[in-house]
């Protein structure tokens, strides 16, 4: 995008001060812009937001009713958003008079999202007036998954779990107790609970979403997640749709825009022409799966054009361990690095990598070039997409880094950081030890570098006995829908011998809590407290999720002790949830749990919600002084502030270069050097390393440095993969037989307005994005006779579905697509719910392993408080289409790679759009060729897993401990 001639309107509301002044002289000049705005020059934009001495009594006239005057009085409270990860500010308009939440409007004061949102954050208030929103704890009535539910009281909730986990626990059934967590969003909370109690019980979502890309950026640095600079970057690439979707889309998305009106150039790799793509200088449509070809294509470039960074190179990465032990016939020189590296993507040429992806081999060299003259200001991510996708996904991120080191942007300004260095961990109060169990059932032997837990495969490993789960909690997390294999997991929960007993904590109704035991109703973005910050840009924050008509009462000065005494119904939380059921299951402190959930202030004494928080706040780096500076004087002092802002800025572009940072002399007292790698030690763990004569922090991984060469690949058996490498995808065209219709399905993109299972209740969001065709070039339309809106039968490894065509050319030819979030089911006999979103549908199973389900009804106007709810016109609620898709584990990073090869045919005349039928036998047998790739632990010493490696709630390392393998 270049410059544009304004227009007469954007002329006359630029001189009349409108709007800023977007088309000055010096608009091209990429230093010194106008618009590089600072966070209070943000603000001012929103200069007509209520400013927060008002927040308490803010008066709005009704416009409906112009020109007679009604006005209404609100109270605002702020909080986040919890309809994606990115925690986005809202506030909540609370009516005076009714004491109910109006509308949410976005924080300005919340340095992640300034101010803004995306159409999800407001449309909470859908969420919370949703007439089929669930209430009340309910308890299932006869057999698991009949539909039959009966209110309860939250004690009988916590008396009968509580008593089920201590017996477990009192029996050393440690890891028969889990809770697996679909949208996190709390820092640390849960690692406090579950290693309060000793287990190692918290198994997550990730290896659906994002641990390939984790393991790809890990492998080099030790961190896992990118955390891009894009506001302040010159050219930016991304493998991902981060205008659109994704974390932490909102954030980076006006980043990415801030950072092209200054002159940055934005190039998008996806064979989905989507909102991202649209909007960026160069499209690379790449055939799925071979986008790390085309990286190292780049690298090659970069590196024989000399455009990369020298000083970065030679002081940032493990270059002399690789030269070492890959070409120990030289010396050990810079230039002979460079030489090997050179030597090493000989084959990468863009012509090879043209071959692979079908991007012109041009267009890779003329970014190649421009990703060199960024230099230190190239910013770029991968999230889900292509490391989520393919076999050997992780080698994208691995791939995408290499440019980041070559240029030497890692963690530079404009380049791309690690996430930890914008992101702020909190210190809580009685901190438990880490547990002294290992749960195979989470990471099994096979996959001793999987990222994270093997969610996917927990019903695969029940089917084969490999354990039992006696109490399971699933939170707003529902993989009968959203997993892969969804029918298998159907199966097992229905199994009271595997799932002892369920308790789905949720705030809407989804496919897994119809065969859950419990459903509690869990809160939304404005009903609960949670700690969020996450690596949005170059700074770091901490912002608090409140329940807004709590924190409206207490201001009110109408108190109350448990937040589901102000929400709707019976709606509560999990932070007061858990601490409650952490006292109960230790009531007496016997078993050394409840010393834990103990207050900091009042000793002996179950901790509240609010000395929780104060705790953590008034820990934070420059909060004392800015609630002191605020009028805040009190024990709560800081905790008041953040009630009364929602958010705060730790600080703003201090974080680049950390590695950088020099240890200091008390560090440094009784350290000794490596002298061979300069890696310096110091009681027995690595603490920095040696630059340039000087003791720095530097990179959490072995070598302290960049590791192009990773020797943590050889000793865990993967030698071919010690450098950054190119691994053909298990849709690979060379795998796929055209003549027989087989098509590579793209299914992991989101529709931007809607989120995995909890828009089904937010009607605005519904009424926006309802179906979800597949999306299919007209070349190949027309090879088979498709019009937008025929039926297409599309067959997977395990079964099909039918869904309707839409002819496009947003989409690459050979390649189909389909989004994820449609497609949302419930059964005759089951509660209604999500009715703006859900059709009906009939589920038969033979017994034998094959499942049907045929939609009943679609979507249908119904009558409801809710005067919208008759106005709906759409029918047609889309296809669920995960649960045709049998597992595929990466044998490495242990993500799921979600492309499919599909079969494409025409339905016969007797099926229907949205039939689907699954074999489960089928789905299990696949499960076991993918595991047949693996190679397990043990690894070096015994050991289960990599000390360096993070895991999700780490277990005890010491030597003997759960870290190892004893027999
Ligand atoms: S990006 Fe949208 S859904 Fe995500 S937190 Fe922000 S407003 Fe909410």
């Amino acid at each position: 995008m270049g410059y544009k001639k304004p227009s007469f309107i954007e002329n006359i509301a630029e001189k009349i001060g409108i709007i800023p002044n977007l088309h000055k002289e010096e608009y091209q000049k990429f230093d010194g812009d106008m618009r590089h705005f600072t966070d209070e020059e943000v603000a001012q934009l929103y200069e007509n937001f209520p400013p927060p001495s008002k927040w308490d009594n803010w008066v709005e006239y009704n416009p409906k009713v112009w020109p007679r005057k009604e006005k209404t009085t609100y109270q605002i409270v702020p909080t986040t958003c919890f309809n994606c990860e990115s925690a986005c500010g809202l506030t909540a308009f609370i009516n005076k008079e009714t004491q109910q939440v109006v509308k949410l409007e976005g924080n300005p004061y919340h340095p992640g999202s300034r101010g803004r949102n995306c159409a999800k954050g407001p449309a909470t208030i859908n969420q919370i007036t949703d007439p089929d929103r669930i209430l009340y704890p309910l308890k299932r009535k006869g057999k698991r998954g009949d539909g039959e539910w009966e209110r309860v009281s939250w004690d009988e909730v916590l008396d009968t779990i509580s008593a089920r986990i201590r017996k477990a626990i009192q029996e050393g059934r440690h890891n028969e107790i889990a809770y697996h967590v679909g949208r996190p969003g709390h820092e640390k909370f849960m690692n406090w609970i579950l290693q309060g109690w000793g287990i190692d019980g918290h198994n997550s979502h990730t290896n659906i979403c994002s641990s390939g890309a984790r393991f790809g950026y890990n492998i080099w640095y030790g961190y896992d997640r990118p955390s891009p600079d894009h506001a302040n970057a010159k050219f930016i690439l991304l493998i991902s749709a981060h205008l659109e979707s994704g974390h932490y889309f909102n954030p980076h998305a006006q980043r990415i825009i801030e950072g092209k009106m200054k002159g940055a150039k934005l190039a998008t790799m996806d064979p989905r022409l989507s909102n991202t793509a649209s909007m960026s200088d160069y499209w690379l449509p790449t055939y799925p799966g071979t986008e790390a070809a085309v990286l190292l294509a780049m690298a090659k470039i970069i590196l024989e054009e000399n455009l990369y960074n020298r000083d970065y190179l030679e002081n940032w990465t493990n270059w002399q361990e690789y030269l070492k032990a890959k070409h120990s016939d030289k010396e050990v020189t810079f230039e002979n690095y460079i030489a090997a590296m050179i030597e090493e993507y000989k084959d990468f040429t863009p012509e090879y990598a043209e071959s692979e992806s079908g991007v012109k081999a041009e267009t890779i060299v003329e970014i190649a070039r421009l990703i060199g003259e960024a230099g230190e200001r190239f910013a770029s991510h991968n999230w889900r997409a292509a490391g989520a996708s393919n076999l050997g996904g992780w080698a994208v991120a691995r791939c995408l880094h290499f440019l980041s080191v070559l240029t030497g942007a890692v963690g530079a300004k404009g380049g791309t950081s690690p996430n930890s260095w914008n992101k702020f961990s909190p210190t809580q109060p009685n901190p438990p030890k880490p547990q002294k169990v290992w749960n195979e059932l989470h990471f099994p032997k096979e996959y001793p570098l999987a990222f994270f837990e093997m969610s996917q495969l927990l019903p695969h490993f029940l089917k084969e006995g490999r354990g039992k789960l006696d109490m399971y909690f699933s939170r707003v997390f529902n993989p009968v829908w959203t997993y892969p294999d969804g029918f298998t997991w159907m199966e097992q929960f229905m199994d009271e011998s595997k799932f002892g007993m369920h308790a789905a904590l949720t705030p809407t109704w989804n496919e897994t809590a119809f065969y859950a035991d419990f459903v509690l109703p869990m809160g939304l973005a404005s009903e609960r407290h949670d700690l969020n910050s996450y690596a949005t840009h170059g700074g770091t924050w901490v912002a608090f999720r409140q329940p807004v008509l709590r924190e409206a009462a207490r201001r009110n000065g109408n108190p109350v002790e448990y937040t589901y005494q102000a929400n709707p119904g019976e709606v509560w939380e999990e932070d007061e949830f858990w601490i409650e059921l952490s006292w109960r299951i230790d009531p007496d402190g016997s078993m050394g749990i409840r010393k834990h959930f103990e207050s900091p202030y009042r000793p002996g004494e179950k901790i509240t919600i609010d000395e929780y928080y104060q705790y953590i706040f008034e820990r934070v780096k420059g909060l004392p002084e800015a609630a002191k500076k605020d009028g805040f004087t009190g024990a709560f002092a800081e905790l008041e502030y953040m009630k009364k802002y929602g958010a705060f800025a730790i600080e703003e572009g201090e974080s680049y270069k950390m590695n950088e940072k020099p240890l200091t002399e008390e560090q440094l007292k009784g350290a000794e050097i490596d002298d061979e790698t300069g890696v310096i030690r110091k009681n027995g763990k690595d603490i920095g390393v040696m630059v340039n004569g000087k003791a720095v922090v530097g990179f959490p991984t072995p070598s302290r440095k960049n590791e192009f060469y990773s020797q943590t690949m050889v000793d865990w058996k993967w030698p071919e993969y010690a450098t950054p490498t190119y691994i053909k995808s298990h849709i690979h065209n060379d795998v796929l037989d055209k003549s027989k219709g087989e098509y590579v399905l793209v299914p992991t993109f989101r529709l931007p307005t809607l989120i995995h299972t909890r828009s089904g209740n937010a009607k605005w969001l519904v009424e926006i994005s309802n179906r979800n065709p597949i999306w299919m070039h007209p070349d190949d339309a027309k090879k088979w006779g498709f019009k937008t809106g025929d039926l297409v039968k599309m067959n997977t490894d395990i079964g099909y579905f039918i869904d309707k065509v839409w002819v496009t050319q947003s989409m690459k030819p050979g390649v189909v697509a389909c989004s994820h979030h449609i497609g949302r089911w419930r059964r005759p006999q089951d509660k209604i719910g999500n009715r703006w979103a859900t059709n009906t549908v009939k589920i038969e199973n033979d017994g034998k392993g094959g499942w049907k389900m045929n939609t009943v009804s679609g979507i249908k106007p119904f009558d409801s408080k809710d005067k919208d709810s008759k106005r709906i016109f759409w029918k047609d609620g889309g296809v669920h289409q995960n649960i045709t898709h049998a597992v595929h584990p990466d044998p490495i990073s242990g993500m799921h790679t979600w492309h499919q090869r599909v079969r494409i045919e025409k339905p016969g005349p007797n099926e229907k759009y949205g039939d689907i039928f699954v074999d489960t036998n089928k789905s299990h047998e696949i499960y076991k060729e993918w595991l047949a790739m693996t190679r397990p632990a043990p690894g070096p010493d015994g050991l289960r897993r990599p000390l360096w490696f993070k895991r999700a709630f780490t277990p005890d390392k010491s030597p003997g401990g759960p870290y190892y393998i004893k027999d």
